[in-house]
Formats: C-alpha cells, structure tokens, sequence
C-alpha cells in the first residue's frame, strides 16, 4: 500500500482514483493536492493517508517500516523544490505538520509548526532569513508547540515563563522581545521541558517529525475529537490524515501576514470577500483570537468603522493575487471556499481551501445565487442546503420594536437570536441544559474543551476573539447564536460573575444575545416569526419540483395547521384528537363520560362533546381547503384524562358530578402496570364503540356542512388484527350512512389504520383487505419494535448512541436496519393486496431527513411532519428524490 503522496512544486502523486479523494487523502490534503495542479502557490508537501492512520491503530500505534522509506521521499520531495535541507545548519528546511480528516473538525486535532528547529539550524535558521529575532521566535515558538501537542507537558508552564520574560523588560507585546531575550526564552523552555519530561528537548529532526506525525494520529482519539465526532456523526474509523509541508512564514516582518478568508460572507452569504488577516504574525495567531485581527477589504473595515489598515490597502498587489485566487477557487470547486493564506515577504501562499461552513442563511443565498448565475444547477442548489439548517431560519429572530436593555456588543460571530440563563464554564451549561433551563455560555474565549457546552447551551458569548475565532466557527457549524470579541466584558469565571457597562450579573441571571448585530442584553427580548420569502421561497420551489413525496403536516388545532400550511403542508398527516379533549371547556364531560357507569351515562357525555369536536373539525377543514385531513380516533389509554394529584380529586368530582370517592375507585380501576400496551388504541373502541362513532360523526357532519368538501380519513390507531379494523370500519361506515341520509348529502371518505405494531406491518396483506391506507406510526413501532419505551429511553439511550449500538437515537432517527424492514414489509404486502393503497408516515421521523430518505427508497406516497418541519421535510423529500 502507498501512504505517502507528494503535491507542489509541479509533483502530484497519485492517479484518478488518488487526486481529490477526500477518504485517503482528508479534506486538507486532498485540496492542498488539488491547488497544487491548478497552478496555485502551494507551499511543496506530501500526504500521508488516512489508512496510514488506521494502520497504525489497527498495529497498537506503531509504524509499518516501508511508510519510513515514503516519508524520506516526501521529504527529499521538500528539499528539491525549496532547495533547503532538513536539518541542515547551514540551510534548513523547517515543515509544518498538521492534521486533515475527511470533514474539517475545527481546532480538534493538533498541529506542529517550524518543525525542524534545534540548536544548530536555528543559527542556519537566522543567517539564511537575515533574521535573527525571527528565528529565535520561530524556535521559541516550536518548542512551546511541540512540548504542549506532542509530549503533552503543560502549556501554563511556557506561557508564564513567556509572561516573565516580557515583565522582566517590562514589555507589553510579545513582540518587543529582542533576539537575546528569545534566545534567553528559549534555554528557559528547554529547561522547563527536561524538568517535566525527563529528557533534552528533542534535537534529531526526524525523531521530532515522527513524534510529530504520531501525535497527529494520536489526537484523532483524543476526547474532545470523540465529542466532536459524536455530535457531528462523524464515524470513529474514518481516521485523520497528516499533511507534513514546507514552511512559509507570515512573521518575517511588515511585508508578511497571514490570513483567514471566505470568498463570501458565511454569516450572510453576500457574495463579497470576507476575512481577517495579521501582518507579521503566524497562522493560528489568526485562529486562536489572541491577537484582533484586521479586516481582509477596505469596503467592510469602512462598515465597521475600524481603523487599522485592511489588507486590500496595506498590501495592494498580494490582495490582487488573492482576489484573482479567490475567483479560481470558486469556480474550480463550484462552492464558497474557507481559505488560510500567508504572505511571505510580498509573496502569497495558499496553505488550504475547503468549502465553507456556513449559516443556514448563507446556505441558502449562496446556493441560491450560484445557480442563478449559472455555477450549479437548480437541483445542485436544492442539494447543497442541509435540510435540517433550516431550522436556523425557521425559529424567531428578535422583535426590532421590543425595548432592549442592551448592555453592550461585540461581533456578530453566528446569527440568530437567544435568551437563557448565564453560566460560566462547559459542565454547568450541561448540567442546566440537562434539567431543561436555557442557557448561555459566557467564556473569555473558548477551545476545543468547550464544545459540549457550547452544545447544551442555547447561545455563546466570548470576551475575546474574532469571526473566525474557535467561537464563532463552531456556533456557526451548531447553528447557535454566538457573539464574540465582547470586550467590554469583565469575566470572574470562578466568582461567577459578570461586569458589563458598570452591570454586575452572576450565573442564573437572564441575558439575551443577537448573533446577528452582536449585541447583549439584559433580560429576555421578545422573539419574531420569520419571514419565508426570498432565497427561501426560491429554494422551496426548486425543492417542490424535485420531489416525489407530499409533505404534510402533524396538527390539531387551526392555528398549527394555519403554520403547517405557510409552511408548505399539503394536507395533515395526523390529527391527534386526543388533544382535544384536554381543552378546559371539554375535560369535565371527557370524564363524566369516563366515569359513566353504563353506555347510556357515556353517550350523555359524549353527545356534550359531538358539537365540540365538530367545531375543531370544521376549523381545520376550513385552513385545509380540500386538502387531505387525516384524524385519528382516540388513541391514549382512559386515565390520562383522569386527575392524579390528590389535591385535584375534590375540583374535579364536583365538576364531574360524582363524588370523591367514586372518582378515586374509578381512577384506581383504570391504573395500567404498562398503559402503553394497555387499554388505549383502537382497544378503547372496541370496548366502547360509542366513543369512535361519536368522533365519526362529528367528522361527517363537519365535512358535509362545507362548501369545499374535504376528504377526510380516518384513522384506527394500534390496529393489530385485521378484525380490530373491520369493526372500528363498520362503526365509522354506520356513522357515515346516518349522517348521510340525515344531511341529504354524500362526501368521499378513506378508512384506514396507523402501523404501529410489528404484527400489523406482519399481517399488512390481511389488513390492505379493509383498510385503504396505512401510516406508519413510527414512534410506537419503534417502541413496539425495540421493546423500549418511548418515554423512558432517555435515561440510557444516550449511552446506547455512545457506545455504537444504535448509530442515533432510534427516536429520532428511524432504525432503517429493524423497524426498516417492518415498513418494507408491511409495505409491500400492502400493495399486493391493494396496489392504490395510500401510504404515509407520521411519527416524529417523518421530519428526520435520514429517515425521509429511507420513504423515499420504500416507495411512500407522502411524510407527516409538525408544522416547523414541513420545510425540512420538502427539502429533505426533494434530496432523496433527486
Ligand atoms: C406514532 O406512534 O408514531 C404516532 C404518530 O402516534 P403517537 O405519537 O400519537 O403515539
Ligand atoms: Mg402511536
């Protein structure tokens, strides 16, 4: 196997099967490559693979001998196209060494930089470079890196004998150091390392290069990269690459810098160049939001009102070069690049471009305005956009008249707006967001170790950093509002205080950010719908008509329907009229007629109710207009309806007219060991008919009272046997007949059933026979199916998903491989029996686009998603269709 491929310097290893292949090469490597052969200036290099990765796993973290005989090629590579060697005193050549998986995990994995420094070619080093400051710093620099990623010794350490070194002289900047002081520096670090690790710092640069590459290989299992994987689904065995390359220095001095750029803006995605850059500084200065980057254009540095120079005025001709690479990225790659450059002395280098990530917003006005300008088509458009980015547009923004008790503002790092309660560190955000209590996290800044916080909470806040700060682009990627580079914020993380503006707030107080204007306020602001026009509405309609599946909606009441349908819907896929029982103004005759001692006492109740739920019906048909109307009859067991606190009995048996006592048997007689396998369903209307020919009527009598009529269906849940539904079809039927004759009038109506048991997806044939539609009701076949309880699983799904045995949450995301094959069957032998017969679904995974996709392959007619979905769900639709 070859695990090395060389790139630059006219060299580019690998044939058809190699070039771009993002699984071998990872995201990094496989562009540095791919720059490389379109001509742009790329530091030489060489890939070492992903299987190399997993090799090395696979070999108890060991290196096979003939990947030692590649890295010397990749580095002789190096050497002939720099004409430097490495470890030569006299000329050395200093490489990079960082990691690349298949998707970018940012600030995961770790990185070496000026590898190849010790004590003689740091002379080379400073003789060659005319520099003997830079030289010292890079080593200064190297060692810090190397003690910290590769041998893993604390980096406060380092950073404090740096503060020392500067206080001593009574500097302010690091920069102010001189060459001696560095060099003092420097003996000062390998002290500290031979003091924590034992031995001299490492001075053979190949024993530093494979430390190096090990460690790279070593952080793809570190925890936080394990977090990381598991909130983005990122599979444990795809492995990282190694990218070992020449170093280029954005620190040699004025005409030096390094930089961060989109070639457009990922908050919004206006198509303008959009960055920060440093002059005189090394790459993850930028990143690491130490020192506040400068803007990249003239144009945003004048919005902003800041004063230091942009790039495009510092550095004229090598922002021209970079405009110029911009524009050929973007149309070799067909998608907005994230790209990290460095200018060496007035020459530019691209050191990586990948596609960028984006907010939902900018997703979709790129996509949108990449295909109107003829880069992509209309169907790429619809399948760029994740589907479940939506989310980020569909949710409220700010009201723009609400008073707002602003405290301060930073930069508007990720857009969208959040309130919750403060906290400080990472733990406590979980813990809060745990016992359901909206929070924000507020941190000086953030790294890697934060990111499950910054997962639980609902919006970040940092005191430093720039957009393209740790911060930003990780709740960018989460889609959480974020503000960074508040620097007005005064943070006492242990005290659990905040200052702002003269303010003091302490953790559990209430504050609000706008990630889109970056500014914070005290208290809660009131939130907005957002529109749907636009890039969205233009999207959409793409979407529709790529599609094969209609969308329709999980609604009960008018005004969720109302949402359900601006949203999209094409009819209800499931109306729960339990729901509707709950209503305050129905509840007391829901349970007399619970209580009722015989059929007689329960159709006294129900005929209260008949007028009720014809009204619901009427409402719903009305915002449906002709559309299909799925109602199910009552599904949940009895006493749900009934009180269960003691201090309720009194109040509710006198509403209900009975005394306390009799209430108090009845609910004691109603109590279920497992009420979800129990007395709920179509069970209720086998024992109590009445029930279900009441619900019917009401359907009918709404329906024929219509000038649109609608076609209703009506749904038996938890049918099991073919003879549960042909009883519940001849209630509804006898209901539909005496409305009928009574109102002079007939209306077309489905009878059909919800699939919620594994043995009705297994006696699908036997019940196509009486039903004329099927929804999968996957919430219960999955609980049915799994034996979990849909309402316990919480408690130890989680470590279920953690530890593999389920990919996601089965709840969330169908378990295509075992309820999968239930719908397969059940829809397949649904057909054989009935081959026009209608099917949908209508558990929670009618919004999950996994799960949509799956439909899409057995051949559904259409999903049933709650009424914020239904965009996720068209878009998902057309995806799987496409
Ligand atoms: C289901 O079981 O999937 C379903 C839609 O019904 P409910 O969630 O009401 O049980
Ligand atoms: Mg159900």
């Amino acid at each position: 196997t070859q695990y090395v491929f060389r790139f630059g310097g006219g060299v580019s290893d690998g044939d058809e099967t190699v070039r771009g292949n993002k699984n071998l090469l990872g995201g990094k490597g496989a562009n540095l490559d791919g720059m490389a052969s379109i001509g742009l200036p790329v530091p030489p290099g060489f890939t070492i693979t992903t299987e190399m990765c997993t090799a090395y796993y696979a070999n108890g973290q060991t290196f096979p001998e003939s990947v030692r005989a590649e890295v010397a090629g990749g580095i002789a590579h190096i050497e002939q196209v720099t004409g430097k060697s490495f470890g030569d005193p006299a000329n050395p050549l200093l490489v990079s060494v960082r990691s690349g998986a298949r998707v970018s995990m940012p600030g995961m994995m770790d990185t070496v930089l000026n590898l190849g420094l010790n004590d003689a070619t740091v002379e080379g080093l400073a003789t060659s470079s005319g520099d003997a400051r830079f030289a010292w710093d890079s080593y200064r620099r190297f060692i810090q890196m190397y003690a910290d990623v590769v041998l893993e010794l604390d980096h406060g350490a380092f950073e404090e004998a740096l503060e020392v070194a500067k206080e001593d002289q009574g500097y302010y900047l690091d920069t102010e150091l001189s060459a001696d002081d560095l060099k003092a520096l420097v003996a000062a670090y390998k002290k500290l390392v031979e003091a924590e690790w034992g031995k001299p710092f490492p001075q053979d640069v190949h024993d530093q290069l494979w430390g190096a590459v090990g460690a790279v290989f070593g952080s793809w299992e570190s925890d936080r990269a394990k977090v990381y994987r598991r909130l983005n689904n990122i599979p444990g065995d795809w492995g990282t690459a190694v990218n070992v390359q020449a170093m280029v220095f954005g620190n040699m001095g004025e005409t030096s810098a390094t930089g961060v750029a989109f070639t457009r803006d990922p908050a919004t995605g206006e198509n303008a160049y959009y960055g920060e850059y440093l002059i005189n500084a090394q790459g993850e200065d930028v990143v690491a939001g130490i020192r506040t980057p400068q803007y990249l254009t003239k144009a945003a540095r004048e919005r902003a009102g800041a004063k230091p120079l942009s790039m495009e005025e510092a550095m004229p001709s090598v922002y021209a070069e970079l405009a110029r690479v911009f524009e050929i990225l973007e149309n070799h790659y067909r998608d907005m690049q994230d790209i990290e450059f460095t200018v060496e002395r007035e020459k530019l280098w691209m050191l990586q471009t990948r596609s960028g990530k984006r907010t939902a917003k900018a997703a979709l006005k790129i996509a949108v305005d990449m295909a109107e300008a003829g880069l992509i088509s209309t169907d790429e458009a619809v399948l760029r956009v994740d589907p479940m980015a939506l989310d980020q547009l569909l949710h409220p923004t700010l009201d723009p008249n609400a008073p707002r008790d602003v405290l301060t503002s930073g930069l508007p790092a990720s857009p969208g707006a959040a309130s919750g309660k403060i906290v400080f560190d990472a733990d406590t955000a979980e813990r809060f967001n745990d016992m359901g209590e909206a929070v924000i996290l507020v941190r000086i800044e953030t790294s890697p170790e934060d990111i499950h916080g910054m997962h639980a909470a609902k919006g970040i806040l940092t005191a430093r950093g720039g957009m393209t700060s740790h911060a930003a682009v990780v709740a960018r990627g989460m889609g959480r509002p974020c503000v960074s580079g508040a620097g007005s914020l005064q943070i006492d993380a242990a005290g659990r205080v905040l200052r702002i503006a003269g303010r003091t707030l302490t953790e559990g107080d209430i504050l609000t950010l706008d990630g889109s204007t970056g500014e914070v306020m005290a208290g809660e602001v009131p939130t907005l719908q957002p529109e749907l026009v636009g890039d969205f509405g233009t999207l959409m309609v793409w979407a529709d008509a790529g599609r094969r599946m209609k969308v329709r909606a999980n609604a009960e009441t008018p005004l969720d329907a109302q949402t359900a349908r601006d949203f999209g819907a094409e009819g209800i896929g499931l109306c729960r009229t339990e729901h509707m029982f709950f209503d305050a103004s129905r509840i007391t005759a829901v349970r007399q007629m619970i209580l009722a001692e015989d059929e007689k006492g329960r159709r006294v109740a129900l005929d209260k109710l008949l007028p009720e739920q014809r009204k619901d019906f009427t409402a719903i048909f009305e915002v449906m207009a002709g559309l299909p109307v799925t109602i199910r009859l009552l599904d949940p067991p009895l006493h749900e309806f009934l009180p269960h606190q003691e201090s309720e009995f009194a109040e509710v048996a006198e509403a209900a007219g009975v005394g306390i006592e009799v209430l108090k048997q009845r609910a004691a007689e109603l109590h279920e060991f497992n009420p979800m396998l129990g007395h709920r369903g179509c069970r209720l209307g086998v024992t109590y008919p009445e029930i279900y020919e009441m619900q019917a009527r009401a359907i009918f009598e709404a329906a024929c009272s219509l000038e649109v009529a609608p076609v209703p269906e009506i749904m038996i849940p938890l049918v099991g046997t073919k003879r549960e539904l042909e009883l519940m079809k001849d209630v509804v039927d006898k209901a539909a007949e005496e409305v009928f004759a009574e109102q002079g009038k007939r209306i077309d109506y489905l009878v059909g059933t919800m699939i919620e048991l594994p043995r009705a997806a297994l006696m699908a044939d036997e019940i196509a026979e009486v039903g004329s539609f099927f929804s999968f009701g996957t919430n219960d076949l999955t609980q049915t199916t799994l034996g979990v309880s849909r309402d316990d699983a919480a408690r130890f799904l989680t470590h279920y998903v953690d530890k593999g045995i389920y990919a996601r949450d089965p709840f969330v995301s169908l378990d295509v491989e075992g309820v999968g094959q239930l719908i397969e069957i059940a829809a397949t032998k649904g057909k054989a029996t009935r081959p026009d017969i209608k099917l949908g679904i209508c558990g929670e995974h009618g919004g999950d686009p996994a799960s949509i996709a799956f439909c899409e392959k057995v051949g559904l007619d259409y999903v049933s998603a709650s009424p914020y979905r239904v965009p996720i769900a068209r878009l998902a639709a057309a995806q799987a269709a496409l």
